[in-house]
């Protein structure tokens, strides 16, 4: 397996995922052009013992040999990571944020050759809580209000959360309803009306809590996820491409491989 970002918080967290993870060795670590760590050990980067995989700058040339990577790197970089992978015929799992149209688009383009998993959120405790919420949308009456409260630490800097926001649009998918993205009431005045509402909170060094209510007449149902290690998303994302190597060429989602076909 290799890494693209190796070098990042997440890249350096993916190393140690593997480091214990059964069924992938890590096999090429990329880092940006000009980084202090390329040539190092990726292993001793990660604070484990050296693996005698070297940082390497060349994405082309890293991904001989491989059967997937694994990209957490900066959003400008992912579409030239899903051509070599194309070129290549190596699987590709995204968990890089923040991709635009163009990105996509080498994505699908990728996606015809090698099998391309995209995921802005790889912890399978959240990838789960997506899939009950729609389920729990779609069972549920209308009179069932929904609310999704998060709270991140003091640095985050969007809100709501890129998570919120997914699961906001998983309950509207249970509604069959487009998206969940209207916003609704700006400043929480005056009587509530329909669509799904958002709270956010921000402080301290919280990884990342979401919480989604229905609220309806003489019960709630709440759904939770929290998060409380930065290394669930690695974990996440090692088990989901091991699986992906598998597959055969098409985009995926988290919840293909946490939910397979019966
Ligand atoms: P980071 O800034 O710590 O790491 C990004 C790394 O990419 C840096 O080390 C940078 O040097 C490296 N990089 C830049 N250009 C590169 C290139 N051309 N080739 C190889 N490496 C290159 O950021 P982070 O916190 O590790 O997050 C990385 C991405 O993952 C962000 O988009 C973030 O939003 C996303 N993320 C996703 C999840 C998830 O669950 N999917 C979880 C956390 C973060």
């Amino acid at each position: 397996m290799g890494i693209v970002g190796v070098t990042g918080r997440m890249g350096l967290e993916l190393v140690r995922a593997l480091h214990t993870a059964d069924g992938a060795i890590l096999a090429a670590a990329v880092a940006r052009s000009g980084h202090p760590a390329v040539g190092k050990d990726a292993g001793a980067m990660a604070g484990l013992m050296p693996d005698e995989v070297l940082v390497r700058a060349d994405l082309v040339a890293s991904l001989a040999g491989l059967d997937v990577v694994i990209d957490f790197s900066r959003a400008a970089v992912v579409g030239a990571t899903a051509e070599a992978c194309g070129a290549a015929g190596v699987a590709l799992l995204v968990g890089t944020t923040g991709l635009d149209g163009a990105t996509q688009r080498s994505l699908d383009a990728a996606a015809r050759r090698v099998p391309v998993l995209v995921a802005a959120n790889t912890s399978l405790g959240l990838n789960v809580l997506l899939e009950l919420v729609e389920r729990a949308s779609r069972a549920l009456p209308n009179s069932f209000d929904i609310e999704i409260f998060e709270t991140h630490h003091r640095h985050k800097l969007d809100a709501p959360s890129g998570t919120a926001l997914a699961l906001g649009e998983a309950a509207a998918r249970g509604k069959g309803a487009p998206s969940a993205r209207a916003p609704w009431p700006d400043a929480r005045l005056g009587a509530r009306g329909h669509g799904i509402g958002f709270a956010v909170a921000r402080g301290g060094d919280v990884v990342g809590e979401h919480d989604v209510r229905f609220l309806g007449h003489g019960e709630q149902l709440r759904l939770s996820h929290v998060a409380t290690d930065r290394a669930i998303f690695a974990r996440g994302a090692v088990a989901a491409a091991t699986w992906l190597a598998g597959q055969p060429a098409g985009r995926y989602r988290m919840a293909d491989f946490l939910f397979p076909p019966q």
